[in-house]
């Protein structure tokens, strides 16, 4: 009892496995011989000692399997010698080693049985424990791919669309309501909105929607969506990401701008006039609508280029062309389709407007109104209109350019119809 004492409070202390391991070694050692004193007196209790106390050797004390065996042994041996030690020599003594055999043996078994069962236990609780490390890894991985990730890159949970996560571009991008749910419907326009859902319900992904979003600045920008439907444990999520692209399209329309712009006046070019007409016609056809076209040509432009140098003759024809630009309306196309030569589109405009409108063109011209410091100028103009049956505009044009031919034989410095006087009644 002293040794169990003593051993306990210095296991109190706090001892390695290694320590607890000596302790135990110690209790052993101090313990058996103490045994075999107690079952000296041979009566039928210190029998019962002599079964059962290897138990507490073999399978109680915290022993490594061989010193367990050994201490087990140990304890046999010693309460075995001691309960025969003092009385003679007899054939129950003989009984009772081979009792201690069979319980040694028994007790030896049990306890490689429990060493499996433990070491078992051991390996499950290892490789439990190893997986739930490589999955701690592999989330926390995952987790600095998404935010290393240089474009926003949101999860939303499916079907209410609540941000599961968000990368710190998509904070960047969309500032602290990243944070908040809806961020991306909220921002789509609802029709969008209807359309890329109705594309991830067909086919579980989209890649390069275009749209635009309505940041919560108020700032409107141009995007490409990339989204993939996934799950994600229990739920369903999509993982979108957003490309800014709304740079590219400033460019892009500037380009087109461009490509279709007069860079000296600032007109529509050649190009865009052809392709505004080709839509007007159609307008034209579907609605009823008159169409009307205007050829104009500076009268004797040269002589301008010749006299006031080739600056003057730019700054004329851009200042021929603000006049064009304050007299049209906006639904006409004035454009610069040759070098002095300009082109009115004229759409829900009849003949007699059109006429007029070229009429006031001449006349403004000549007068030099809005022409300050400019070479005097004239302009001859040639005008049509769209005929039933006509699916282009170069018939228009030609007619167009005819008429503009006779008012430059005709004397310049005015207006020729190409169209028929109309009939009387109508006149009227
Ligand atoms: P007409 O009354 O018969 O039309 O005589 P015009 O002198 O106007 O006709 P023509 O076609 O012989 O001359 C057009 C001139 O316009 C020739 C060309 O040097 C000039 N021109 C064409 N493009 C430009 C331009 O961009 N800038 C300047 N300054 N001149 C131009
Ligand atoms: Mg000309
Ligand atoms: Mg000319």
């Amino acid at each position: 009892m002293l040794a169990s004492l003593l051993c306990w409070l210095l296991a109190r202390r706090g001892t390695t496995l290694a320590g607890q391991h000596r302790l135990a070694l110690l209790w052993a050692a101090l313990t058996i011989p103490a045994c075999a004193v107690l079952v000296t007196p041979h009566s039928e209790p210190a029998l019962l000692i002599l079964f059962v106390l290897p138990l507490i050797y073999y399978l109680l004390l915290p022993l490594r399997f061989a010193w367990a065996v050994g201490c087990g042994a140990a304890c046999s041996l010693a309460t075995l010698a001691g309960y025969v030690a003092v009385t003679p020599p007899s054939q129950a003594d003989l009984g009772v080693a081979l009792g201690v055999v069979t319980v040694n043996v028994v007790l030896a078994l049990a306890l490689v049985g429990a060493n499996r069962a433990h070491r078992q236990e051991w390996a499950a609780l290892a490789s439990e424990r190893a997986a739930r490390q490589e999955l701690a890894e592999h989330r926390e991985m995952l987790n600095q791919l998404l935010l290393a990730v240089p474009a926003p890159l949101l999860i939303l949970a499916l079907p209410e669309g609540s941000l599961i996560r968000a990368n710190r571009a998509a904070f960047d991008y969309f500032g602290p309501a990243a944070g908040g749910s809806g961020t991306v419907e909220g921002a789509l326009a609802r029709r969008d909105l209807t359309r890329l859902a109705a594309l991830l319900r067909r086919h579980g992904h989209v890649t390069g929607f275009e749209t635009h979003l309505a940041l919560a600045d108020g700032q409107r920008r141009d995007v490409l969506l990339d989204v993939t439907v996934a799950p994600l444990g229990q739920r369903r999520a999509a993982l979108a990401v957003v490309v800014d692209i709304t740079e590219r399209k400033r460019m892009e329309r500037t380009l087109q701008r461009l490509a279709l712009t007069d860079p000296l006046t600032g007109l529509a070019n050649r190009t865009r006039f052809f392709a505004a007409a080709a839509a007007e016609i159609r307008r034209s056809r579907r609605y009823g609508h008159p169409l009307a076209v205007v050829m104009i040509d500076i009268d004797f432009f040269k002589r301008i280029n010749d006299g006031f140098g080739h600056d003057a003759g730019d700054r004329a024809l851009r200042g021929f062309a603000g006049l064009c630009r304050a007299l049209v309306r906006d639904q006409d196309l004035a454009a610069r389709i040759g070098g002095e030569e300009f082109a009115l589109l004229l759409p829900e405009t009849a003949p007699p407007d059109a006429l007029a409108l070229a009429e006031r063109l001449r006349a403004a011209t000549e007068a030099g109104q809005g022409l300050d410091g400019l070479p005097p100028m004239t302009v001859s103009l040639g005008l049509s209109s769209l005929r039933p049956g006509e699916t282009a505009i170069d018939p228009a044009l030609s007619r167009a350019d005819q008429a503009l031919y006779q008012a430059k034989r005709g004397g310049r410095n005015r207006v020729v119809c190409a169209d028929p006087p109309r009939p009387e009644r109508s006149q009227a």
